[in-house]
């Protein structure tokens, strides 16, 4: 007998409840309690699929509450309220719970544990989305094999932001824009490649504009949201 689909609400709390990298992980447990960050609604077109929380994060439990989300939100060209509107922007990082740090303090990478669980079912889950922005390597990994473009996926990190505008062109539906972390780490990157901001940025920033805005004006019906609180537009019905 085949299993039901899940329905994004179960899931979700499934997801919030989840103690893999505690009880059972692959490697080494995680050294905290599981904290899951994610924000995903039905009616979402655009999604952030982002690497994993920091510390600032997991102690917040609201996805780029630090340093990053002021650079990604410049970077989209939106403000803190519509970045964080759960009805028309879903973020869902590679690794849910902040992975926990090196001896040097570098954040580890996401927990492997997490996309063996959980990925494939939750964009099963989840709608369609109009726009996929997927950031930092991990991310880029996980969707551009989803989305069958796996083509770019033995390509570095660089390579594969150098040429934004294939990947961009190479689907229809969703679009997708490929981008480094926006972690100060990187600021040395963007100082080096400065047509990121002259000729990606401003794509990003219409591309960005234009879901809003399709968002706002055909809104799907019934549409709800799962994950944290929403700020939400009349759209989307935050639960707790
Ligand atoms: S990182 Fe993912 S798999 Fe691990 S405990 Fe958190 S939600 Fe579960």
């Amino acid at each position: 007998m085949s299993a039901l689909p899940d329905t994004l609400d179960t899931l979700v709390a499934q997801i919030r409840a989840c103690r893999v990298c505690v009880d059972a992980p692959l490697r080494r447990p995680l050294p905290h309690e599981p904290r899951p960050v994610l924000r995903v609604s039905e009616s979402a077109r655009i999604l952030i699929a982002s690497q994993a929380p920091g510390t600032r994060v997991h102690l917040s439990g609201m996805p780029f509450t630090d340093a990053s989300g002021h650079r990604l939100r410049s970077w989209l060209g939106v403000d803190v309220e519509t970045f964080y509107d759960v009805g028309r922007i879903a973020i869902a990082p590679m690794g849910f719970c902040f992975p926990g740090q090196d001896a040097k303090g570098a954040d580890l990478p996401p927990r492997a544990e997490c996309v063996a669980t959980w990925h494939d079912r939750l964009f099963a889950a989840l709608p369609a989305f109009e726009l996929v922005l997927v950031i930092g390597a991990p991310a880029q990994n996980y969707h551009l094999r989803r989305l069958g473009l796996e083509r770019f996926v033995p390509l570095s990190l660089t390579e594969r932001v150098l040429r934004w505008r294939e990947i961009f062109e190479a689907r229809a539906h969703p679009r997708i824009l490929a981008l480094p972390h926006p972690s100060w780490r990187n600021t040395g990157w963007l100082k080096r490649n400065p047509w990121f901001e002259t000729e990606l940025l401003p794509v990003l920033r219409a591309e960005v504009a234009a879901a809003l805005q399709r968002c706002l004006s055909a809104p799907p019906a019934g549409a709800g949201s799962a994950g944290a609180p929403a700020r939400s537009t009349p759209a989307a019905r935050p639960r707790p």
